[in-house]
């Protein structure tokens, strides 16, 4: 078996029919990426950022977070490295962040809602993306996104840190693409005006299965409840890509469901551009996709899934 995914090293992730699809990484510390390399990863569709804040016993400085991007970017040498701003809350607790317990955590003060709340702690993560994205080809993705406002408010915060460091003679790229996780049902059914408003979509299935089946993705017997194949799901994936692509921009899973390998030939059939898995699943994956020629059966997938 290993022999057989070694020999997939190199070789492209495309279909019988000739439709390539980005397969990236999901990681959470800079540490993962001797993983990501191992597998032959072709970037990091999600660098979960929140190790930095859920490690210290306060906030990370800018330098600390400026070099575990820059390692990262560096280390993949110029093939995209997604970085998610800060997504604590809910179930990632830190201390120092001394938030009110909530009733209901999951719908609470979380990931941009902090940011966007404590905008401080917010520029300190952009400085120091921005700082290291002249180091590689980072991009920034901002989670649990429901309104185009919050976005807007996030460009305006991104352009105040560009300013400031063009004033400091800091250098960073300035075509950085920004893109958003669409995990919410709210994301979902305004992504047509998202779309406009960012480079790319990320889909956090994770997420965008509890909140559209409202069902606590931490389990307490709702495993029967909880489910990623669920057509209200899939239907919000076909959504969110159509209007990605009425815009022009791509769209990719980086929730669980996008290394399920049942799952590829449709997520094909819905235009999805970009999977991210963790470094294991990339080479199955690249199997898989090598084995569907999506014009076979993509009439009837969209049939069965809007009839
Ligand atoms: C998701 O919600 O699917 C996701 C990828 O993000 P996280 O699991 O970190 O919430
Ligand atoms: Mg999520």
């Amino acid at each position: 078996m290993k022999e057989l995914m070694d020999q997939l090293k190199g070789k492209e992730n495309v279909t019988i029919d000739g439709r390539k699809v980005m397969v990236y990484c999901n990681i959470g510390s800079p540490d993962d990426v001797d993983q990501v390399l191992a597998n032959d990863g072709g970037g990091i569709g999600l660098f979960r950022s929140e190790f930095l804040y859920l490690q210290n016993n306060d906030y990370p400085t800018e330098e600390q977070q400026f070099q575990a991007y820059k390692t990262v970017a560096e280390r993949m040498g110029g093939k995209r490295v997604i970085i998610r701003t800060l997504d604590i809350g809910a179930d990632k607790q830190a201390d120092y962040f001394q938030l009110a317990h909530e009733e209901n955590p999951a719908m609470g003060l979380r990931a941009i809602r902090i940011c966007l709340t404590r905008p401080e702690v917010f520029k300190t993560q952009l400085r120091a993306l921005y700082r290291a994205s002249a180091y590689g080809k980072i991009a920034i993705m901002f989670p649990m996104i429901t309104s185009e406002w919050e976005v807007l408010e996030i460009k305006r915060i991104c352009e105040g840190v560009k300013a400031e460091l063009r004033k400091e003679e800091q250098p960073f790229d300035e075509n950085i693409e920004l893109g958003i996780m669409v995990e919410t049902p709210a994301a979902v059914m305004m992504s047509d005006r998202l779309a406009k408003l960012v480079d790319f979509f990320s889909v956090g299935t994770n997420d965008l299965t509890q909140y559209t089946l409202a069902t606590d993705r931490q389990g307490g017997n709702l495993d029967r409840f909880f489910d990623a194949h669920h057509p209200a799901v899939l239907r919000m994936i076909k959504m969110a890509a159509d209007n990605a692509h009425k815009a022009g921009i791509w769209i990719g899973i980086c929730g669980e469901l996008g290394a399920d390998i049942s799952m590829t030939e449709t997520f094909m059939a819905l235009g999805v551009d970009e999977l991210s898995v963790s470094p294991s699943a990339v080479l199955p994956l690249r199997s898989t996709i090598r084995s569907i020629n999506t014009a076979e059966n993509r009439e009837k997938i969209l049939e069965d899934l809007l009839k």
